[in-house]
């Protein structure tokens, strides 16, 4: 079955959730949230967990601001997902009777120092795994999001939060709270304002790692019309500047385990045949490039744009594009997908005109496991017309 057919059959037996903003909700949240999209239910909802220490407490309040945090970060979510062709599809949450988010309280066996930034977060995940295995069935997914409060010390404190881990590891992510993370701020320019675009901001980029998102930068088309994408530079503007979520971002969410609508049955990240690539060229026609594949055992295929270097955090300027698949795969599978990457749409940074750029192409396959494979060319050499040799299909690895 098609997954849009599926999809719309699933919606019939699950209606869809209209985001009833609960009462206990703060003004300036519920009118905030008043212009909420519905969500699809989820099969498998986001576990978040709030992270305590063995001698510290929860910031002040925090069940009802990090709900309004979350559902904020939700609808944002399911706004761009609907915007980029994926109606009412956002991470599932867990929530309470109160319209809540259920946040797992786990307290940690250690002094709250112990789970600090740098080496934190081992030990951290170790104890979320004990809870899970001693509360069958709270634990609903692969993706963990961890919040902790922030370190009060000579260093660190509501008004200046920090101390804690603050990144996306794998199918996990970290971020923090502190008394002041409150939607009320939003959009102010005080220094509460400011703190609350970059925890805000950072929390839902982080969320993005955790949900198998790599950084990307938006073409120059699109960054004009809608600022700056959230697996960019997002982090420092969400909720105060207009931030969005690339299409290479919404293909691989489509694919993403807590964005499954009930009732949807892919077993997620089990091992499954790679894709196979059975022909595939780059040309440079002089004023862009064109990219055919042809593979199998694929949903989505995109493209990263970018000069070296390619390392992890390096890549924040990688400029993403998307491929259109040929409308059916034939008998044993394989399906063309074609890509067209105009120059123009690169920024400066990436379209130098000198020396080594690197494609990435990313298969997204349907059960959620994805593939990178690059080819590096020199684009100072290039005429149109010239065809670009790809490198060896065995040569792309699993994951990010
Ligand atoms: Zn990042």
């Amino acid at each position: 079955m098609k997954t849009t057919t599926l999809i719309a059959a699933v919606s019939m037996l699950f209606p869809l959730v209209q985001a009833a903003v609960p009462a206990h909700f703060s003004d300036r949240a519920k009118e905030i949230l008043a212009d909420s999209v519905a969500v699809q239910p989820a099969e498998h909802p986001l576990n978040i967990v709030y992270f305590l220490g063995n001698d510290n407490e929860p910031a002040a309040d925090y069940e009802r601001r990090l709900s309004e945090i979350m559902h904020y970060v939700q609808q944002f979510y399911a706004k761009e997902m609907t915007r980029n062709g994926y109606p009412n599809r956002s991470f599932g949450m867990q929530m309470l009777e109160n319209g809540n988010v259920k946040l797992h309280l786990v307290r940690g066996k250690r002094p709250h120092r112990e789970y600090a930034y740098g080496t934190g977060h081992g030990k951290c995940l170790e104890e979320i795994r004990e809870y899970a295995a001693a509360h069958a069935n709270t634990i609903c997914s692969d993706h963990l999001l961890v919040i902790m409060p922030t370190f009060h010390d000579e260093e660190y404190n509501d008004l200046q939060p920090g101390g804690v881990p603050f990144y996306g590891l794998g199918r996990n992510c970290f971020a923090l709270d502190y008394a002041h993370f409150d939607l009320r701020h939003l959009g102010q320019n005080t220094h509460e304002g400011r703190l609350l675009t970059k925890w805000l901001g950072g929390l839902a980029h982080e969320l993005g790692h955790g949900l198998n998102l790599p950084h990307n930068e938006g073409t120059v088309t699109d960054m004009a019309a809608m600022g700056t994408p959230l697996m960019g530079a997002g982090n420092y503007t969400l909720g105060m500047k207009p931030t969005y979520l690339t299409q290479n971002s919404a293909m691989l969410l489509d694919r993403c385990q807590v964005f499954a609508p009930a009732g949807d049955k892919t077993a997620f990240y089990a091992e499954c045949p790679r894709p196979e690539v059975q022909a595939a060229s780059l040309r440079y026609t002089g004023t862009a490039l064109e990219l055919t594949v042809r593979c199998n055992n694929t949903t989505h295929v995109t493209a990263l744009v970018q000069a070296p270097p390619y390392a992890v955090n390096q890549d924040y300027e990688a400029v993403a594009f998307c491929a259109t698949p040929e409308a059916a795969a034939d008998a044993a599978g394989y399906r063309t997908y074609t890509l067209t990457m105009p120059l123009s749409e690169l920024t400066a940074r990436q379209n130098t005109g000198k020396g080594e750029q690197g494609i990435d192409v990313l298969f997204t396959q349907p059960n959620g496991l994805r593939y990178r494979w690059r080819t590096t060319y020199d684009s100072a050499s290039l005429k149109p017309g010239d065809e670009i040799p790809l490198s060896k299909p065995e040569s792309m690895w699993q994951g990010y």
